[in-house]
């Protein structure tokens, strides 16, 4: 499968380059060729298949001829016996049609570990034959860099450096990432918010002296990769709740529009999706964009469910490119005209298309905890706050068709005091994860400044 830019201006890639290249050398990014499809009947064959057979065929269909069918099917199978559910992604009942697919079963308690245990296997497959070493640089609003640190610590070809905004992360998701002992990872506290993380990720990205220095790659949710990991979920779920002969929607708490992008993949592939809704907390971006189309930066506003506290959403821009008709000089236009002022307007063909899926929906901070209080008394279960303001989101969407099933993105162990706050309960940490508080941390603090971490990236790449 060939690869092309949604900008239009770099070559097309294979597979392996897209991955490893994150971002595309335009700024754009990488969307495949064609969608590759899968038929009724094996989506259908989906719903009694291990999770680990069902991602080697999702993702083969992206990486034949570039990764053998064998070997993917191995690093699958590795990747997800990282997990201590042995269905991978379990859906658990909320109440009459309502579900909960639990993402969190990895080893930093984040869904980022369902591509990213993957993805590091598939890297360390891809530079081992092309006899690379690689630095991965990545800015997280809490769970990308524990889930990465996770996956990519003591690898021999990759180095990693994840930059986090700097008291703007829980303690456990800082834990997850900064008490890894490896020599491959470097942990950077930023002065500075998670928009600011990955406008520095992109201006590293693009500087090439740097980039002529240092072998860099990015494994934030712009990696088609990870994307695609994602989407292997919306299949599972859907196929144990009787897709595709019955049309089950999604809600799927969203920040960085990763996640909920994974759904329309998985409907291009093939699935039948009646709705996918995009909940977002009062970082309402995209709950405003698929309720008006204009996509507009606002302030950004902490709040309890950080790993949403985002304001401009990288994967916005692959939905525009498709929903627009694939115009890439337009999508150039668009995303430099948002970067310059913050806003742009969606064209109304492109929104109309996008509406035949999706819906937004902003959640306040009372109303997410009301979310974990009311599930509690409900079903017993406690849920964290991502996965709250998505429970609270499905009471304000009309027109839902089918099952539903809510994307639970973390254990509530990650964001203890809040779901305390909210319930009345201190969720537990799983087993595995109860020494936590008590290992050695380790990581830098540096500004809000390209050229200081750009020296910093460079330094311990080298080094
Ligand atoms: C990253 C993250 C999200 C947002 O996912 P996107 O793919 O960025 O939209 C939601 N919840 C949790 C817990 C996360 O870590």
């Amino acid at each position: 499968m060939r690869f092309v830019s949604t900008r239009g201006q770099a070559p097309a890639v294979g597979f392996v380059d897209a991955v490893l290249g994150g971002l595309a050398p335009d700024g754009g990014l990488y969307v495949p060729q064609t969608w590759p499809q899968i038929s009724r009947e094996e989506i259908a064959g989906f719903a009694d298949m291990p999770y680990a057979q069902v991602a080697a065929r999702v993702i083969g269909a992206f990486a034949e001829g570039e990764i053998a069918q064998d070997d993917l099917l191995a690093m699958c199978e590795q990747a997800y016996a990282t997990f201590s559910h042995a269905a991978v992604v379990p859906l658990v009942q909320l109440r009459p049609g309502v579900f909960i697919a639990e993402l969190f079963h990895g080893p930093s308690l984040a869904f980022k570990d369902v591509a990213m245990q993957i993805l590091a296997r598939l890297y360390d497959h891809m530079l081992g034959e092309r006899g690379r070493t690689q630095t991965i640089l990545c800015a997280t609003s809490g769970d990308t860099g524990g889930a990465a640190v996770e996956a990519f610590r003591g690898r021999q070809n990759v180095k990693v450096v994840a930059l986090f905004p700097e008291g703007r992360i829980s303690e456990v998701q800082r834990r997850f990432m900064t008490t890894a002992e490896e020599a491959n990872v470097a942990c950077v506290a930023v002065k500075g918010s998670f928009d600011d993380c990955q406008a520095i990720v992109k201006q590293a990205f693009q500087d090439p002296v740097l980039r002529q220095a240092v072998d860099l790659s990015g494994v934030n949710s712009i990696n088609f990769a990870r994307i695609v990991a994602q989407a292997v979920y919306y299949f599972t779920t859907a196929a144990t709740l009787g897709a595709p002969a019955r049309t089950v929607s999604f809600c799927v708490p969203s920040g960085n529009f990763g996640d909920a992008f994974a759904g329309y993949v998985a409907h291009r592939m093939g699935l039948p999706i009646g709705r996918i809704v995009v909940a977002t907390n009062s970082n309402d971006i995209l709950a405003r964009t698929f309720e008006t189309g204009r996509y507009e930066r606002g302030t950004l506003t902490p709040t309890i469910s950080p790993a949403m506290d985002i304001q401009s959403a990288s994967n916005f821009e692959r939905l525009y490119f498709e929903a627009g008709g694939r115009a890439p000089a337009d999508t150039a236009r668009a995303f430099e005209a948002f970067a310059g002022d913050g806003a742009i307007d969606v064209p109304p063909k492109a929104f109309a298309a996008m509406r035949e899926l999706f819906r937004g929906v902003a959640t306040g901070e009372d109303d997410t905890r009301r979310a974990i209080l009311q599930t509690l008394d409900a079903t017993g279960q406690l849920i964290d706050p991502h996965t709250a303001v998505a429970v609270s989101a499905l009471d304000r969407v009309a027109d839902l068709t089918g099952p539903v099933v809510v994307m639970s993105t973390a254990h509530a162990a990650k964001f203890p005091d809040d779901v305390a706050a909210a319930s009345g309960v201190t969720p537990g940490l799983p087993r595995g994860g109860a020494d936590l508080a008590d290992r050695p941390e380790r990581f830098d603090r540096l500004p809000a400044e390209a050229e200081t971490i750009k020296a910093y990236v460079r330094a311990f790449a080298e080094g």
